[in-house]
């Protein structure tokens, strides 16, 4: 009988065997793609942020960038002595019109109570800190300015740690689970991203695909931080002399992953353009579409033991922010594993009881 099998090799499950394996356990991973082509992390914008509504996303938020600015000593390995994560501490920014502001300040309580170290400034005072931006129609808006959020390449993020947690003694390994059930080791952990149903049907967790496009405009502005205008729904950030900007149209359990490059023109360049005017002469350069792990019931992670089988965990549902999430959760689960509970973030409140319950705990802030 093996010690622990993680079925799913992506950020969270890689994650998870690199905490585990440092604690002295003998994983396996089990991954039915070792190249990711459809896995949700590879085709992610990478961010990391404290920026949320509830305590324990901006405290994973926070570990995030902890467990970052440590990969080069963290992660490093025989076979990969300087493991980077191509880090980018621009900072995000989120903005919000007069419908959301209150709920904002709301969340402001929770980040100042974690310590998010975020600032939050009157929409019409934007142009002082943000020229290029238009701030019509928004009432208030947060940011950072101290390296605490930003981006990373999230392939780069993955390799580090699966080399790290090979040279612990995690073993990778690729084929299909077909039925949990299949499995016979001490400790199984579910990590399937957005098809974790085909493993545990009562989890309401779906793809949901979200479109990402490339454009290029003559004024680069390399500082933008990740900026999310919560008035329209559309995100954006630099990348490598070009911009990269997210729709915020999804269709839920779309069998091909074909960009819908109709949103670009209808959608995503008017609400660019109206919020910075120098975008008005964007040009499409490419894109891609990738899937959320969606928890349909609120949006929220779902974190823990399932409580129908003996020894069976899970991790899944981020909705949008699985990357930054996969250190503080690999951490949370192992804890749960060797412990019995969490001993750092108590995030309790994801547990699966909370799903099959039907007990939504919502996080409104998915960009
Ligand atoms: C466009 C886009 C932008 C995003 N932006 C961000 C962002 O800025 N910040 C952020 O934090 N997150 C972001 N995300 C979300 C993030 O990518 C996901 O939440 C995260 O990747 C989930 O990680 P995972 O390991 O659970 O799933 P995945 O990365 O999908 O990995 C799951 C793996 O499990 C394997 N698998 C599934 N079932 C089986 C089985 N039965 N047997 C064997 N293997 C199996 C799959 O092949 C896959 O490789 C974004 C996602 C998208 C699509």
């Amino acid at each position: 009988m093996d010690d622990v099998v993680i079925v799913g090799g992506g950020i969270i499950g890689t994650a998870t065997a690199y905490f585990l394996s440092k604690e002295g356990r003998k994983v396996k991973v089990i991954e039915r793609d070792p190249t990711y082509k459809t896995a949700s992390f590879p085709l992610s914008l990478g961010g990391f942020r404290r920026q949320f509504f509830q305590k324990e996303n901006i405290l994973l938020g926070k570990f995030a960038r902890e467990f970052i600015f440590q990969i080069p000593e963290l992660l490093k390995t025989e076979k990969n002595p300087n493991p980077t994560a191509s880090m980018v501490t621009n900072g995000y920014l989120l903005m919000f019109g007069p419908e959301h502001a209150e709920e904002q300040y709301e969340a402001l309580k929770n980040h100042e109570a974690c310590e998010a170290g975020t600032k939050n400034i009157k929409g019409s005072e934007l142009s002082k800190i943000f020229p290029y931006i238009n701030s019509e129609g928004i009432e208030t808006a947060t940011y950072t300015d101290n390296q605490s959020e930003g981006w990373i390449d999230p392939f780069m993020f993955h390799s580090a740690l699966k080399s790290k947690a090979i040279e612990l003694g995690a073993e990778f390994i690729k084929g299909e689970v077909k039925n949990i059930s299949d499995i016979k080791a001490k400790t199984i952990i579910s990590a399937a991203g957005c098809w974790t149903k085909e493993l545990l049907k009562d989890i309401p967790v779906v793809p949901q695909k979200h479109t990402v496009f490339r454009v290029k405009c003559p004024k680069y502005i390399k500082e933008m931080p990740l900026t999310g205008d919560l008035t329209t729904g559309v995100y954006w950030r630099p990348e490598g002399g070009e911009y990269l900007a997210g729709s915020p149209n999804s269709v839920f359990d779309a069998t091909d992953l074909e960009p819908a490059w109709n949103d670009f023109e209808e959608l995503v360049w008017p609400a660019l353009a109206q919020r910075i005017p120098a975008f008005e002469e964007l040009k499409l350069t490419g894109g891609w579409a990738g899937y959320y792990d969606c928890n349909k019931l609120d949006n929220n992670a779902v974190v823990g033991k399932h409580p129908k089988y003996e020894n069976v965990y899970m991790a899944s549902g981020f909705t949008g922010r699985g990357l930054m999430q996969a250190p503080g959760i690999g951490r949370a689960l192992t804890e749960l594993i060797s412990t019995g509970s969490y001993q750092t973030i108590d995030i309790s409140d994801f547990s699966v009881e909370r799903v099959l319950d039907n007990n939504a705990r919502p996080e409104p802030y998915v960009l």
